[in-house]
């Protein structure tokens, strides 16, 4: 089942047309489908049946209240990385009890924010993060349990800005001190030390560098309990990756929970997931209309009302994103090679590059495929572009979750100072 397919020659998103969805909303616009945000949860969830294990999706892939409420229903957690995100989680109905919090730089303020909210385990990434944590928790007179996230230095094979777990990259603690950094723990009254997490990346669409850093994990709880560590729960992170092209077809949540409970199942430890891209990637798509198709001396440009601003990541990470047209093209018209580029005045604003494409002409709509995480989080209103909606789709239903601001709101954000007062 896809949720995003051809029905009678038009593309929906399960039991909704995309060109009424347009006339609706105005284009470009983001379009989630419940269906598939449900159908990964549950891959996840079966998957892992029979242990104790707590899927907390990640929110920074797409924090849309929605998105995250959809979750939350079907007994999610949440991976939290800001107190922007922590606020967000519990707005969305996440039990305080189901939140785990993450990030190599979280703030004094962050911290009793959700010491507060009575979370359920810190991911703390360095030493002088365990000492400020301690002080926060003694100060709330709290105890807090904790997991370290540990850096085992393993390469990902994945785009080097979303590789984390190399000794190089500056998340986690490094593994030489890994032992000393869970003895200071220990002698920390505000800290209870339960458990060790690992996030080596994300996009990683081979098993083998998860099953070298898990390896590294399980010798690692053996040491510790041998050091007198009470290690209950494995942290397992996240990075499982998706497919942004037909040919590649990474793992599944299923092969992935095979290989942990073979690696990991015999230490008695709970799991905690922080799945984020492999829950909502394929779940969204981004339309876009055809403003000018431009025949330039080298090249042919499909110039969309969506940019770089909306969807970063072509331009930040090469990023592959499939670009279909909504109407259904007959399988024997003619193709041209054409790169999608949006109206920011960058020549990096690009969405598909050389691409074959169908026949496509000014008002035509497109679908960005696979847009779903690090998307609209990531947008910006640059070229005071203001931020695009995002629309939630339920078998017929759909629903704007994110309406479009005017021009006018991003004009009142700002302030003139006295002196240029009219
Ligand atoms: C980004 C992130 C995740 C989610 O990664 P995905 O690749 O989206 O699954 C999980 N845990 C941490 C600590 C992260 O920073």
């Amino acid at each position: 089942m896809n949720p995003f397919d051809y029905r009678g020659g038009i593309l929906h998103a399960e039991g909704v047309a995309i060109p009424g969805l347009a006339e609706a909303v105005g284009t470009p616009f983001y379009c989630y489908s419940t269906a598939a945000l449900e159908r990964q949860y549950r891959l996840y969830a079966e998957a892992f049946a029979g242990t104790d294990a707590l899927i907390c999706y990640s929110l920074k892939g797409n924090s849309n209240q929605a998105v995250i409420a959809t979750f939350a229903r079907l007994g999610a957690g949440a991976d939290v990385v800001s107190e922007g995100e922590l606020a967000r989680a519990l707005a969305a109905g996440v039990p305080a009890a189901k939140i785990v919090f993450s990030g190599v730089g979280k703030t004094r303020e962050e911290m009793a924010a959700a010491v507060k909210a009575g979370i359920r385990q810190f991911n703390v990434e360095s030493e002088p993060e365990l000492a400020r944590l301690n002080e926060v928790a003694l100060g709330a007179n709290r105890k807090v349990d904790i997991a370290i996230r540990v850096n085992p230095d393993v390469d990902a094979n994945t785009h080097a800005k979303i590789t984390t777990g190399k000794a190089e990259n500056k998340f986690g603690v490094p593994w030489s001190r890994a032992r000393e950094a869970y003895a200071r723990a220990a002698r920390m009254p505000g800290l209870r030390v339960v458990g060790v997490d690992v996030h080596i990346g994300s996009q990683i669409v081979d098993l083998a560098p998860f099953e070298t850093a898990f390896r590294k994990v399980a010798g690692l709880v053996h040491e510790l309990r041998a050091d007198g560590h009470d290690i209950t729960g494995i942290d397992l992170g996240g990075g499982l990756g998706i497919a942004y092209e037909d040919e590649e077809a990474p793992p599944s949540p299923g092969d992935y929970a095979d290989m942990a409970r073979r690696v990991l199942g015999n230490l008695g430890c709970s799991y905690t997931m922080e799945p984020g891209r492999s829950l909502v990637g394929n779940a969204g798509i981004l339309v876009s209309r055809v403003i000018y198709v431009k025949r330039g001396e080298a090249k042919t440009f499909v110039i969309l009302d969506a940019a770089m601003n909306d969807l970063i990541r072509p331009s930040l990470y090469d990023a592959h994103h499939g670009v279909i047209p909504v109407t259904e093209p007959a399988d024997n018209s003619a193709r041209e090679r054409v790169d999608f580029v949006g109206p920011v005045c960058e020549s990096g604003d690009i969405l598909g590059l050389d691409r074959l494409a169908p026949p496509l002409q000014a008002g035509d709509l497109v679908a960005i495929l696979s847009a779903g995480a690090y998307g609209a989080v990531m947008a910006s209103t640059y070229n005071s572009r203001p931020l695009i909606p995002e629309t939630l789709v339920s078998g017929e239903k759909f629903a704007v979750v994110r309406p479009r601001p005017p021009i006018e709101a991003l004009i009142a954000a700002d302030r003139l100072p006295p002196w240029l007062a009219p």
